[in-house]
This record gives C-alpha cells, sequence and structure tokens, in this order.
C-alpha cells in the first residue's frame, strides 16, 4: 500500500490512545507540521504528548482543542491558520471520542447530549472551522483527483456505528450512546463528503479495529502501533473512488 506523504495535519485528542500513536507515526512518516490537539495540553494526561513535542520543536506543535466546545475549536483554528502557510492543511483525523458506558435502559439525557456533543458536534465544528485551510491545500496542490497528501477529513468512527453490524450482534457492551452518536457522525461523513465533492476534499470513515487503549480496554485484540500503521497506510492510498467510504483499519469497506 502507498505512504501517506501529507505535510501538515491536526490529530483531535492526541494527548493519549490511538490519537497520540497518530502523532508519532505521521513524524515517523515525515509530516512535516503536526498540530497535536487536545482538551488540556498542560495536564497529566498530556505528559508524553508534551514530551514528544518538546523533542521536535517546529514539527509538533501543541493546540488547546476541547472539541466539545466550538469556542475552543473556533480558537484553536485561528491560531493553527496563523501558523499555517499558504499551502494550508492537508488533513484532520477527527479522532477525539467518548464512551459513555451506558445501555438503552440505562442512558440518561446528559449521557446522549455528551456523546452527541464530543462524537459528532465536534467533529462538525472542527469542519467547518478549518474548511478554509483544507480549501487552501486542495487549491495549492495542483495535483487532479483527491488524497490525504492534498486535503481529507477522516472521521474514526467504529463497527460498533454500523447499522448492518448491531442488528445481528448480542452487544456484550453498553455501547448504547456511543453507538448512536458514531452512527450520527457515519452521516456526517456523507454530508461532508456531498459538500466538499467539489473542492476535491476526501472524507471517509475509519473503524480502528479493537484496540487495547483505556477506551478498548485490556481484551482488545491489537496495540495501538498495529491499528495506526493500518490506519496510515490506508488513508496513504485513498483516492476518489473511497470518497464518503466507511472502511476499516486494513482497507475493508464496512456496511454502513
Ligand atoms: P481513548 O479513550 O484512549 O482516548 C480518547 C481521546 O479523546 C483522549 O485523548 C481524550 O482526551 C479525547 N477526548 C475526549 N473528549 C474530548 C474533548 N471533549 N475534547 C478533546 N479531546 C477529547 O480512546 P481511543 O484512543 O481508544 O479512541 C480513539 C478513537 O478511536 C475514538 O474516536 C474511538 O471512538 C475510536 N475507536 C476506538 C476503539 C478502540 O478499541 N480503542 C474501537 C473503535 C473506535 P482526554 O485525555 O482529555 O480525556
Amino acid at each position: 500500500m502507498a505512504t501517506l506523504k501529507a505535510c501538515s495535519a491536526l490529530v483531535t485528542g492526541a494527548n493519549r490512545g490511538l490519537g497520540l500513536e497518530m502523532v508519532k507515526q505521521l513524524l515517523e512518516a515525515h509530516c512535516s507540521k503536526i498540530f497535536a490537539a487536545c482538551r488540556d495540553p498542560d495536564g497529566t494526561n498530556s505528559e508524553a504528548l508534551r514530551q514528544l513535542a518538546k523533542e521536535h520543536p517546529g514539527v509538533i506543535t501543541l493546540v488547546q482543542l476541547d472539541v466539545a466546545d466550538p469556542n475552543s475549536i473556533k480558537e484553536s483554528a485561528k491560531k493553527v491558520g496563523s501558523l499555517l502557510g499558504k499551502n494550508g492543511l492537508n488533513l484532520i483525523i477527527n479522532n477525539a471520542a467518548v464512551l459513555p458506558q451506558k445501555t438503552m435502559w440505562t442512558t440518561t439525557v446528559e449521557d446522549m447530549i455528551h456523546a452527541f456533543n464530543t462524537n459528532v458536534i465536534g467533529p462538525l465544528f472542527v469542519i467547518r472551522e478549518y474548511l478554509p485551510y483544507l480549501k487552501a491545500a486542495s487549491k495549492a496542490s495542483g495535483k487532479p483527483g483527491m488524497s490525504c497528501d492534498k486535503a481529507a477529513v477522516i472521521n474514526i468512527s467504529t463497527d460498533s456505528s454500523s447499522m448492518g453490524i448491531m442488528l445481528s450482534s448480542p452487544e456484550p457492551f453498553p455501547l448504547f450512546p456511543y453507538s448512536i452518536s458514531k452512527a450520527g457522525l457515519n452521516m456526517l461523513t456523507v454530508y461532508t463528503a456531498r459538500d466538499l465533492k467539489a473542492d476535491e476534499i476526501l472524507c471517509i470513515s475509519l473503524h480502528p479495529g479493537w484496540v487495547k487503549t483505556d477506551m478498548g480496554g485490556d481484551q482488545a485484540p491489537i496495540n495501538t502501533r498495529q491499528s495506526v500503521e493500518g490506519i496510515l497506510s490506508v488513508i496513504g492510498s485513498l483516492t476518489e473512488k473511497q470518497h464518503g467510504g466507511f472502511l476499516d483499519y486494513t482497507g475493508k469497506t464496512m456496511p454502513w
């Protein structure tokens, strides 16, 4: 598979789990401007990311971004915009998410609002606030077609958002607000793909596999390294053929 050659990328939820590993592997892929966004860059949860940024000044920029707060998204976009040149931003990875552990019967209004704010409304406003930079990148690239090296949005989704899968699944985990919000994220992918087609900005949903992280737990069959190697390999090979699609970290098409 092709390797990713994006020169600038924004990763949300970059301080731990899959987001942190994405920053590490984007660095290995020689991405020259990595905007590592997290809600508390000075907090204890961001220590590993701070260390990494310190070791790679000028390449990794820490950005304060709480995806559940539209003002924070706006402010972060202003900061990133001031550091980007006329070549814009090639890649957004909407990775930050929450998983309130609730069933259909235990979910509260607050759980649903929390899941939707973080998992759907956050990615929507990230796309909207950063859109001028994606458009600039698409224009500046001069390449025909679509690719993540040019301009793209990757929405990190989950197999548990798939209606096809969940209908026949015994659902051993309490994923109710999570699954429904991520199904909403998938529709955001479809709308984004439709509305940004003319600007040649690629957009897909991507399931990273079941991965050992705080969210995935210790029983998960793969680690962050394996998942993100797959993710970067898959997104490095995307073209307009996959635009508006739903894939997993091995490149397999997922059922909606
Ligand atoms: P983790 O729980 O390990 O990490 C979640 C990340 O999201 C943290 O960086 C967290 O930051 C951040 N986050 C949560 N809320 C906000 C917010 N309001 N603003 C900014 N950042 C926020 O999860 P994973 O790394 O496992 O998951 C990454 C992505 O992969 C998610 O989209 C998840 O749904 C998806 N996924 C994961 C699977 C798995 O098995 N691990 C399976 C399928 C999908 P903080 O430290 O501040 O809390």
